[in-house]
């Protein structure tokens, strides 16, 4: 069986940068970049707070040139996300797409988070119909259309606003009072004219035909329920970290967020770090997320070292 000194799983800003310094420590990466290649910067437009980058850069450009330094230096990148882990002991046991077993030495988490959905059914039969969790990915098929974000936090403001510069008219459905969001983003939102705030609603139902979303049913806390006509509906509700695979060796909390160890990657399982959003609840950031990707690979550098 094929074993690998250096496992990294998650082809994001933390996986790559933990390739780089992997790379350049010279303990032979390989990473298996998972189901979206390039994680969630992917789905965003352009960066303006990443530093190096004076006049901003797209997410998928920044990905893209992260992993393409991460090869230069020697790093493995294969297609594959991992089905099965086994860590009771090293070296650890990985199945890759339900087929392919390795062995790794050390192993570095860094699968990211996925976005959250409300659960309701009529949002499930929409999925892919107007339904979506990304608005830089899907808000162009919705140009001079109405559509609805929910959601109150940075993300939901963020969406709303790039989809007020492509949609007539943009509902943002809030379930309390106030936004979550940071003032700047609040300013934005409120200072946007086609963006409409309903306050203290949740969606019942997201209501459609044959062809897709038409409309939502909303209950507001007064009592009242009425329904909005759209034609796209967003999601922008939170992240769910990617950690169920390891759940069953590795210590998270309780939303499922890998712990690690003070300020380092550690988790509970000597030889395994963690790096980027499946470990950091918090910030969430491009910039912290390839932070945390170099602190993995510097702590699996020395504890490969120590052996
Ligand atoms: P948040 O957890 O910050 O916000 C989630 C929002 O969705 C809240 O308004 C929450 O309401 C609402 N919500 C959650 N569940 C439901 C539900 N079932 N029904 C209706 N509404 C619901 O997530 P974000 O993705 O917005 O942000 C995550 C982190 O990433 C934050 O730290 C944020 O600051 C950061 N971020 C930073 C950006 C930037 O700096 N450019 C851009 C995007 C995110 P309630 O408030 O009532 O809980």
């Amino acid at each position: 069986m094929e074993r690998i000194k250096c496992l990294i799983v998650g082809g994001g800003p933390a996986g790559y940068t933990a390739a780089i310094y992997a790379s350049r420590a010279d303990i032979s990466p390989v990473v298996y970049e998972g189901v979206q290649p390039g994680g969630q910067l992917t789905t965003t437009t352009d960066i303006e707070n990443y530093p190096g980058f004076e006049n901003g850069i797209s997410g998928q450009q920044l990905v893209d040139t992260m992993r393409a330094q991460a090869v230069r230096l020697g790093a493995e990148i294969r297609t594959g996300a991992i089905t099965k882990a086994d860590l009771s002991e090293r070296p650890f046991k990985l199945v890759i797409d339900g087929e392919k077993e390795v062995e790794a030495e050390t192993l570095i988490i860094a699968t990211g988070a996925t976005a959250k959905y409300l659960g309701l059914d009529s949002e499930l039969k929409y999925r892919g119909l107007g339904v979506s969790a990304c608005a830089t990915c899907d808000g162009f098929f919705y140009r001079k259309k109405t559509v609805a974000v929910v959601g109150g936090g940075d993300t939901a403001c963020e969406e709303a606003t790039y989809l007020a510069g492509l949609c007539k008219k943009v509902y943002m459905i809030v379930r309390r009072d106030v936004l979550r969001a940071s003032q700047a983003m609040q300013d934005r939102v409120m200072a946007t004219e086609n963006i409409e705030v309903l306050w203290n609603c949740n969606t019942q139902e997201v209501l459609g035909d044959a062809y897709g979303v038409t409309g939502a049913r909303l209950l507001r806390k007064d009592g009242e329920v009425f329904d909005i006509a759209v034609d796209g509906f967003f999601l922008a509700i939170g992240h769910h970290p990617n950690s169920d695979v390891f759940r069953e060796w590795i210590e998270v909390d309780k939303e499922g967020y890998i712990v690690t160890d003070g300020k380092t990657s550690k988790t509970n399982v000597p030889g395994v770090f963690a790096a980027g959003d499946v470990q950091d609840p918090l910030y969430r950031q491009a910039i912290t997320a390839a932070a945390s990707g170099c602190r993995a690979a510097l702590d699996a550098e020395k504890f490969l070292k120590m052996l």
